[in-house]
């Protein structure tokens, strides 16, 4: 079933003809075509050359046509090679592109180089441009952040212990990370670093500096994919041995990696939220189109069963609740507004909607909903996924506490209008 996307009143024009451009993109050019795209009808790990090979040649078509579309990497500046978009218009354009699950590569957005591209984009010199930004763009190069470390959490990032000493004109850093997606393939790492010590003077944000480290760095030592969901991942484990870079790697000014990484979460936490409702939208087509066709007992739609219509007003509401929190999110943003609550709120509310939507439609469709003939069962992992990363949920609940909290102890009340 085609995605159906049509002008929103509301809009502007400009918004309004991207969202009509990429639906046109995933309707006619990708769901055709998707369980050739990405191997889901066959077992991919088995999948034989052919297969892989042709979902190869179609991806890369399909980008061609994004490109003539106009429709290239919405995430980065023009003088980039990319669309120019503000964040609203990026942020409406998510919601349509990630209908299709992987949809997001075809369009020149692939995470972690997508977040890399823009931090490179904020802090790089021109000369980290043309080195790194420009392959990354290209396609020639790959990438990962490194930041997460296993014994210490992630939820707090001011605990890592990962250490960058300068050393003459070399940083020289030590430390153990994991869960670097794209840890394989990547060319470079961009690594998070203690440039200065914990408990020493100075506020605690102004102690961590992003560095850029080739894979190839003697000392960088992959020790696994962690495996993810019981299947092997590129979600590398990775020790830091003696790592010697030029102290031009680093990405701004020395302390400035905790505010980077915020600038990549904060607007990040919008798109992946638009993103989730794409994935949402399209989960629910999904299960009503099971319910009318599938006949149960005595030869009766689904569709005229009372539990199954409990899912169809259930999910409404999860997609139309997670939109429009998000969209107000997006929008205070833009307006320069505070938005530290709404993002919060967002991150922790979204997923877990889009779990729940996810979930019926699997329960809708049986056995199906949890096969490889279905996006369902990976977009049932990667909600359950999103709870925990870019911030778990818990953490955000005590931050959203905490603002309210300050608000009323300075004796003004929460105003929900604005
Ligand atoms: C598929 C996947 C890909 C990832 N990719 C990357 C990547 O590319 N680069 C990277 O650097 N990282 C990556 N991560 C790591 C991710 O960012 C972290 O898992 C996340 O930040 C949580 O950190 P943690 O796993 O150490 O959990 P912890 O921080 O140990 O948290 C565990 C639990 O404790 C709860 N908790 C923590 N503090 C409190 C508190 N004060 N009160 C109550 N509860 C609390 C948390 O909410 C959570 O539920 C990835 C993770 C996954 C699953």
């Amino acid at each position: 079933m085609p995605m159906n996307v049509k002008p929103v009143s509301t809009l502007d024009n400009e918004i309004n003809e991207i969202r009509l451009a990429t639906a046109e993109i995933v309707n006619q050019e990708i769901l055709p075509l998707e369980g050739r795209l990405w191997g889901w009808l066959s077992d991919s790990a088995n999948a034989p050359n052919e297969v892989v090979a042709e979902g190869k040649a179609l991806r890369r078509q399909i980008q061609e046509k994004v490109k003539e579309a106009g429709l290239w990497a919405p995430h980065l500046p023009r003088e980039f090679g990319g669309m120019g978009l503000s964040f609203l218009q990026h942020a409406y354009m998510n919601e349509v592109l990630a209908y299709s699950p992987g949809a997001a590569s075809l369009f020149g957005v692939v995470a972690p180089n997508s977040g890399n591209q823009k931090i490179l984009v904020k802090y790089g010199t021109p000369e980290q441009h043309e080195k790194w930004l420009q392959p990354l763009t290209n396609g020639t190069m790959q990438s990962g952040f490194s930041m997460t470390e296993p014994d210490k959490p992630g939820s707090d990032p001011r605990s890592i212990t990962t250490r960058a000493e300068l050393d003459g004109d070399e940083w020289v850093i030590n430390g153990h990370k994991w869960f670097t997606s794209n840890g394989y393939a990547a060319d470079f790492y961009i690594v998070m670093c203690r440039t200065a010590d914990a408990d020493g003077s100075g506020a605690a944000n102004d102690k961590m500096t992003q560095i850029i480290v080739p894979k190839d760095t003697p000392g960088v030592n992959i020790v696994r994919g962690v495996p993810v969901w019981g299947r092997s991942s590129s979600h590398c484990e990775i020790i830091y041995d003696n790592v010697r870079v030029p102290k031009e790697n680093q990405l701004g000014r020395t302390g400035t990696g905790h505010q980077a990484a915020q600038d990549r979460l904060g607007a990040g936490r919008v798109y992946h939220c638009m993103n989730s409702i794409g994935s949402m939208w399209r989960a629910f087509d999904l299960m009503i189109e099971r319910l009318m066709t599938r006949e149960v007992h005595g030869g009766e739609k689904l569709e005229s069963k009372q539990f199954m219509q409990g899912f169809i007003a259930e999910s409404y509401m999860d997609i139309q609740s997670a939109r429009l929190m998000t969209i107000d999110c997006a929008e205070k943003m833009e307006s320069g507004a505070d938005p530290r609550a709404d993002i919060s709120a967002i991150k922790i509310f979204v997923p877990a909607a889009y779990h729940r939507v996810v979930d019926r439609a699997i329960q809708v469709w049986g056995a199906a909903g949890v096969s490889g003939d279905l996006p369902l069962a990976s977009m049932y992992q990667g909600a359950r996924t999103l709870r925990l990363a870019d911030g778990p949920d818990e953490v955000h609940k005590i931050l959203i506490a905490k603002l309210v909290l300050r608000r009323y102890h300075a004796g003004e009340a929460w105003d929900f209008g604005n």
